[in-house]
Parts: C-alpha cells; structure tokens; sequence
C-alpha cells in the first residue's frame, strides 16, 4: 500500500535507537524527509547516514535534549512546519515511589507530558493552515496497564493521554490526527534497563527477568522495532485521516481486555 508520504517532512524526536529510530526508518521507506534528534551525536549521525543510504531521502540530525526548551528550539529551528511530528524521549526511571522527590516529578512530567505538548503546540497551527498534519506520540501500554516500578511513566504518560484526548477531536476537522501509540515489551536498549533494575531488585539474573517477562506475553517473544515503526507509519498516512485521539496498543497480546 502506497501511504501517501513522498516528499512530507517528518520531526522524529529521540530517534537514534530503538523505537524512535525504528519510526524514522518506516518513513524515510515511504519518501518522507526527517528530522531526527537525540543528545548523544555520534549514535544519531549513524543511524541518520544509514537511513540515507538505504532511502535516500534527505536526513537532517539535530543533537539536542528535546526535554529541555533550549534543545526544543534547536530542533525547531531546524524544522518549524513539520507535515508529521512523532514525539518520543527517554522513559523516567523506575523506583518505588517513596523515593521520588518533587523535583523527580517534574523532571517526569517535562520529559513524557509537557515535551510532547510544547512540540505540538508550536507545530500544529501550521499543519492546520495546511490541511495536512499527523502527530503521533510515542508513549507506553502502562497507560492502559500500569507498570508497579514505573509510577513516574504511568503518571505523566496519562496526564498527556487525557490532554491528547482532547486536542485530537478539534484539529481532525482541518485532517491533522494525532494518536498515541503504546509499546508493551520491545527489544530495545530500554527493555534491557528496566529489566536490570528488576534484576538488581530483585537478587534474579538479567537472564531470569527477561525470561519470566517473557512467559507474560501471549505471541511468546518480545516485539520488534521494526514493527513498532510500520504502524507509526501507518498512523502517519493519508489513509489514517479519519484516525483521531486513539491509544494504539502494540503488545503481543498483553493487555486482557475486550476494549
Ligand atoms: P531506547 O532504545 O533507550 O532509545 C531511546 C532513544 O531516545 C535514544 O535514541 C536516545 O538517544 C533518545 N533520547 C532519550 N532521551 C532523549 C532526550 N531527552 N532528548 C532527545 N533524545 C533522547 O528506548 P526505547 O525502548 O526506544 O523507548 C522509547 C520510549 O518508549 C521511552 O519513553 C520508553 O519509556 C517507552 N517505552 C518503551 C518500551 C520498550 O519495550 N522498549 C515499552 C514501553 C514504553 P540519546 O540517549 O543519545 O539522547
């Protein structure tokens, strides 16, 4: 299926591994030029140069913090009218919440609420003004299905589902959807993180953890990026403009419910 996307422009934020970078590469195979940003430089040239490589459409890597202003306006500046914006940054730390400061709080609520929510406020105007726009932001299953050691994800991640919810209704009128996608378990540098501290927690070996992770998910392994940015691109297409204010599990089957 051809998705309509040759020659759009796409800011993909924290996109130099893993799930960022994995929606970077679904898009750039359907035409759309990228920005891509992450701090770390040298990760982030690499993985830009092999998207041009592979589908030589332009790639403009911006090392900046996209949790920071000063780092969003870097970004901005390289890309302020973007056609798709996919808002991702690193996931707060796990921990019990007894530990967390108020100042650990904020940092949460920065990072997976307040950062996404700025990106889009400074680029939806534009994408209003012209009748195409596809905002989808990268959040986690433990918005439906919370995870007990991830308290400051499972907070600031559902503050940005509820104001999401109801931006999503009003911009779909001018064809610009945004939609939130939430990985379960994928294979990325992330899952590996989380599973040592369970490990550390716990006395259990790295191994062990992610074993026993592995018995919960009904399809019997971890998901892969690859498949996490094929539905990003998805979302991102002309077909997906009736798609508006969803929350997109992609878990192997984790989640119980019926709805
Ligand atoms: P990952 O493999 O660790 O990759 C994270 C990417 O984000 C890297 O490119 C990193 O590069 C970049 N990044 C992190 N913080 C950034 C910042 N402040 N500014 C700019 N770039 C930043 O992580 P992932 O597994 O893809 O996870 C992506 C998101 O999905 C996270 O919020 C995570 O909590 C959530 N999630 C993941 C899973 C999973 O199974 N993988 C499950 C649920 C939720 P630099 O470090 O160089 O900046």
């Amino acid at each position: 299926m051809d998705l309509g996307l040759k020659g759009k422009r796409a800011l993909v934020c924290a996109s130099s591994k893993g799930l960022g970078r994995a929606c970077a590469i679904s898009l750039a195979r359907e035409g759309v030029n990228l920005v891509m940003v992450a701090r770390g430089a040298e990760a982030l040239e690499a993985a830009a140069e092999s998207i041009r490589i592979e589908s030589g459409v332009t790639v403009t890597a911006i090392a900046a913090d996209v949790t920071t202003q000063e780092g969003r306006e870097k970004v901005l500046a390289a890309c302020p009218d973007p056609d798709i914006l996919v808002t991702n940054a690193g996931g707060p730390k796990p921990g019990d919440f007894r530990e967390w400061s108020r100042d650990d709080w904020i940092a949460a609520i920065d990072a997976n609420m307040l950062t996404p929510i700025e990106l889009i406020r400074a680029t939806v105007d534009t994408m209003i003004a012209r009748k195409f726009g596809r905002i989808v932001n990268i959040t986690s299953a433990a918005v439906k299905m919370p995870i007990e050691i991830l308290g400051l994800s499972n907070g600031a991640r559902a503050g940005l589902t509820g104001f999401v919810a109801g931006l999503a209704r009003q911009t779909v009128a001018h064809n610009v959807t945004i939609n939130n996608l939430l990985p379960g378990p994928f294979e990325t540098d992330r899952l590996r993180q989380t599973a040592a501290k369970t490990a550390e927690n716990t006395g259990k070996s790295i191994d062990d953890v992610m074993a026993a992770r592995l018995s919960g998910i009904p399809a019997g392994r971890y998901g892969d990026p690859a498949e996490f940015g094929d539905a990003c691109a998805f979302l991102c297409s002309a077909q997906a403009g009736f798609m508006t204010g969803q929350n997109l599990v992609l878990d192997g089957g984790i989640y119980p419910g019926t709805l």
